[in-house]
This record gives structure tokens, sequence and C-alpha cells, in this order.
């Protein structure tokens, strides 16, 4: 295959890699139940828990983020068990239809695309309905910009009710602060080729005491994802099947540059550049997707479609003239939006020459403010 050129590659992932870690990414394979191995996997885990907040144990599958998403269901629930699903978007969509594709009973509570889900909302829900066992949460809707309150939602899960909780944190994790043990989340998912900086392959999921009680009676069928073989085999320093080599070379880099940074760097960094995002595109005349936007991802920043533009043309044009490459919408927003990436390994530069790119490219389809 031909070397192809780099892009200013701006969908929320996968995100670009830092030339230090595609070159750790070249390391020889080695003996996935050798001692090179062990040492690997228990330095990245004890990292892993560092960016998690958390003292659980965490585990390393090798799967893209919804692996991580599917060992939370079939690990903690059975067919049957009746769980409430928070929704504002694709994601929240997506986590909510595979719960009922292995058999939960589910209690979808949809809210408006671009706005937060409301923890009152949820509330209400575990008042009238006892026999919910679990409450699934996206804490950043990739598809509409929003990073939902969820210290405030885990309050009413775990502070009121003392549900299961179970978080897809696929665009949040390593960017924005979620502190797994101080909020008190059950089972919390993330992957490789968001925040972390490293390619598409792994994905990352920290399980609480109550998950693995929850563990031990879950009737939903599993094996692949069987997280208790996971950490049987991580006690020996191995994986139950064989692990995404070249990328756990690359993650171990990567954890090492994100904690010698700090976490309250990376973060204050992925806030930054959000707020540059923002305003950049507010300069434009453009409308952001989220109302209120103290709900605002620092992730990924969604942004309303000129009525007049034809976005096809619009996203190739900034493609194929500018080497910027953005996101669509998804689902039900997928003509009325467009998305800027800003998550993992992203630049101040690399913000503004998406601004410069749509500064030229907008008025060529037709967008004059
Ligand atoms: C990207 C993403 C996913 C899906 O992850 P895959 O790695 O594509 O399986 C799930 N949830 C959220 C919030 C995401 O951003």
């Amino acid at each position: 295959m031909q070397r192809m050129t780099p892009q200013n590659l701006r969908v929320p992932g996968p995100t670009p890699i830092p030339s230090d870690i595609v070159e750790a990414m070249t390391n020889p394979m080695i003996n996935h139940r050798g001692p090179e191995f062990h040492a690997l996997i228990d330095k990245a885990t004890e990292q892993l828990k560092q960016v998690f907040m958390t003292k659980n144990d965490l585990l390393i599958l090798t799967a893209s983020g919804t692996g991580a998403l599917e060992a939370s269901l079939v690990n903690t629930l059975s067919p049957g068990d009746r769980v409430l699903s928070a929704t504002a978007g694709s994601f929240g969509d997506r986590f909510t239809d595979m719960a009922e594709a292995y058999g939960a009973d589910v209690k979808r509570l949809e809210f408006e695309w671009g706005g937060p889900i409301d923890p009152g909302a949820i509330r209400k829900v575990l008042q009238s309905e006892p026999k919910i066992k679990a409450v699934l949460v996206t804490h950043n809707e990739t598809s509409t910009g929003v990073t939902h309150p969820m210290e405030e939602i885990a309050k009413v899960v775990k502070g009121e009710f003392d549900k299961l909780l179970l978080v897809d944190a696929v665009s949040s994790l390593g960017c924005i602060p979620l502190p797994v043990d101080a909020w008190g989340c059950d089972l919390v998912g993330t992957a490789s080729q968001k925040g972390f900086m490293i390619p598409p392959g792994l994905a990352f999921i920290s399980i609480s005491e109550r998950g693995w009680e929850a563990q031990q009676t879950a009737k939903m069928p599993r094996f692949y994802f069987d997280l208790a073989e996971a950490r049987r085999f991580l006690k020996q320093g191995q994986t139950p099947f064989t692990p995404n080599l070249s990328a756990l070379y690359g993650l171990s880099l990567a954890l090492d540059k994100l904690l010698d940074e700090g976490l309250e760097s990376v973060f204050g960094r992925h806030a930054g550049i959000g707020q540059l995002t923002r305003d950049g595109v507010r300069e434009l005349g453009l409308e952001l997707l989220v109302a209120d936007e103290s709900y605002a991802s620092n992730t990924v920043t969604a942004v309303k479609m000129p009525e007049s533009v034809d976005g096809k043309k619009f996203l190739r044009l900034m493609r194929t003239d500018h080497n910027v490459v953005l996101a669509g919408g998804q689902g039900k927003m997928s003509d009325d939006i467009f998305r800027i990436g800003h998550l993992g390994h992203v630049t101040e530069n690399d913000i503004n020459g998406v601004m410069a790119a749509l500064k030229e490219v907008l008025p060529e389809v037709g967008f004059n403010p």
C-alpha cells in the first residue's frame, strides 16, 4: 500500500498519533505468554487505573470501544433484567440497542439531541420502577457534542438508589474528568483510538466490587468478553486471547506521556481547545448544536449545517482543497450538523487550520453570514 499523506484528521476517533508513539509501535512481536508481555501489561494496567482514577480492577481487551460496552452488559445482567437506558444521541441509542439485543428489558429514556440527560428524569423513573437493576449512561455523546452531567447522574443512580451504573466513556476518558471511584461508576468502558493517541484495537474497562458481585449471577451469554476470565489471566500477566501487541506498545508510551504531563493539565488542554473551537465557529457566523454551552463537549464540537449548504459538498471541499477531514452527523442528524473532533493528540494549530479552511470553503458553498 502506498504511503498516505497525513491529514488534519478532525473526526472524533480515530485520532492522529504522535510520531514517537508510531515509532514505539514498530517494536518486534513478543510471546504474549512470556515475561516481557507480563511486564508490559502489568505496567499499562496500573497506569490505566491512574487515568481512570480508580482502585477497581481494570482490564485491557482487544476490541474497539463497543467491545468494552458489550462486556459491561453481558457480565452484569441476565436476560429479562429491567434496565434504564438514558439516551440523547446515537451512541446512547447504540448502548440501548445492545442491551436489548442481549435480552434486557429496557426502559428507554430519551432526551433531545443536543441537550443533556436530566438527572431528575432518571430519579423519577427509578422512583416509579424499583425493579430496575442497572442504569446505562453515555458520559460524552459524540454524536451531538454534549457532555452529560455524569456526577449528578451518579449521585442519583448510586447515592439515592444504589443501582448498578454502566458508563460509556469512550470519547471522554483521558480527556474530560471522570473520577470513576469518586463518582461510584461500576463499569466504565473506553477505547484506544479516542483520547489515548493510539490506533483502534484496544478497549479498557473498569469494574467495581459491586460489578463483580453482579457478574457471579449474570446469565447473559459471554465468551470473548468474559471479564472473570480476563481477570484470571491478568493475575498471571496474560490475556485469555492473543492481544493487540503493537497497540499495547503504543499504549505504554502514551500512558507515560499522559501521566508525565499530569491529568489536570491534560483535562485543561482539552478544555482550552474545546473553547477555541467553539469560539472559532461562532466567529464565522455558525451555530453550535448544543443549546446550553455549559454542557458543550471538550472532545467534539457539533455545528449546525447552515440551511443553504450542501453538506456533502462542504465536507468534500474541506478534504480535497484543505486536507481537513471533518465528520458529518449521525443517525437522524446525519444531514443537520457537522462535527469537529478535538481529542487526544491535538494542537491549537490544528484547530486554527480548521478555521482557516472553513473561512474559505463556507462562501464557496453559499454561506455568507
Ligand atoms: C466512538 C464511540 C463509540 C464506539 O466505539 P468503537 O471503538 O467504534 O466501537 C461508543 N461510544 C462513544 C461515545 C463513542 O464516541
